[in-house]
């Protein structure tokens, strides 16, 4: 899984260089595609199932009040946009997965504090993936910073536990779902990954029925990590 996470973490720097204004969210499938090529890896997120029929690339990219699950394609990016970009790998059979949303060029402070936000949500939540406490302390943690600033944390979509396949159970909730779910042992591996809203956190979905959108219209933002839990504490594996 170090190595999938690896491979991850190469996608993510690839893409982040690659984020400028003009460029489609197309060309960033590509420099992912490029990356898995010449780390002989597998994509987890070409042909994933869904509603909206086999998943056509090896990211999603989703702009500004898209939240997740977004299409690569003509979209092109433009000066104050903000792009998330989930990535994934398999390497020998074990998969990794991350997220990340960037600025293209120069955003506005509230684009700027919504990811600021939403990045140390995430760091929050991988604090608490610890042998001994439990599981569903992520999604506390994720959504004190979160409703702190004044956002909300997307219910809908949740993170996993992650290993030979990319979605295992249990799901991992981005907020604080009643009880503190199963305790955490040595070997467990999370993606945990909060999708933070600027506004409400009702989402909708697109008529490709991939796309997932905030309700209102306003901007989300998401990060992911997958994360080992360790004797010494949490070992982020897509850390680039
Ligand atoms: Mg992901
Ligand atoms: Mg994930």
């Amino acid at each position: 899984m170090r190595k999938a996470g690896r491979v991850v973490a190469e996608m993510i720097e690839a893409i982040r260089d690659a984020i400028q204004p003009g460029v489609t969210t197309g060309d960033l499938d590509r420099v992912a595609r490029q990356v898995l090529e010449r780390r002989g890896a597998r994509s987890n997120f070409l042909n994933y199932p869904g509603a909206g029929g086999p998943f056509p690339a090896v990211i999603c990219t989703s702009p500004n009040s898209m939240i997740v699950h977004g299409i690569p394609g003509g979209y092109r990016l433009e000066e104050g946009d903000i792009i998330s970009v989930d990535c994934g790998a398999i390497v020998e059979g074990y998969h990794g997965d991350a997220a990340f949303t960037a600025p293209v060029g120069k955003v506005s402070p509230l684009a700027s504090r919504l990811m600021e936000v939403t990045e140390r949500s995430l760091w929050a939540g991988i604090d608490q993936l610890r042998p001994g406490n439990h599981l569903f302390e992520v999604g506390r943690a994720v959504q004190d910073v979160a409703e702190k600033a004044g956002f909300s944390v997307v219910r809908e979509y949740v993170g996993h536990a992650i290993g030979t396949a990319m979605h295992e159970e249990p799901q991992v909730p981005n907020y604080w779902p009643g009880h503190r779910g199963p305790k955490l042992q040595v070997g467990n591996v999370f993606a945990i990954e909060p999708m933070v809203n600027a506004g409400e956190a009702e989402t909708r979905t697109l008529d490709d029925l991939w796309s997932v959108v905030t309700a209102d219209g306003k901007l989300s933002a998401h990060f992911e990590h997958s994360i080992a839990v360790t004797e010494s504490g949490p070992e982020v594996l897509t850390l680039p």
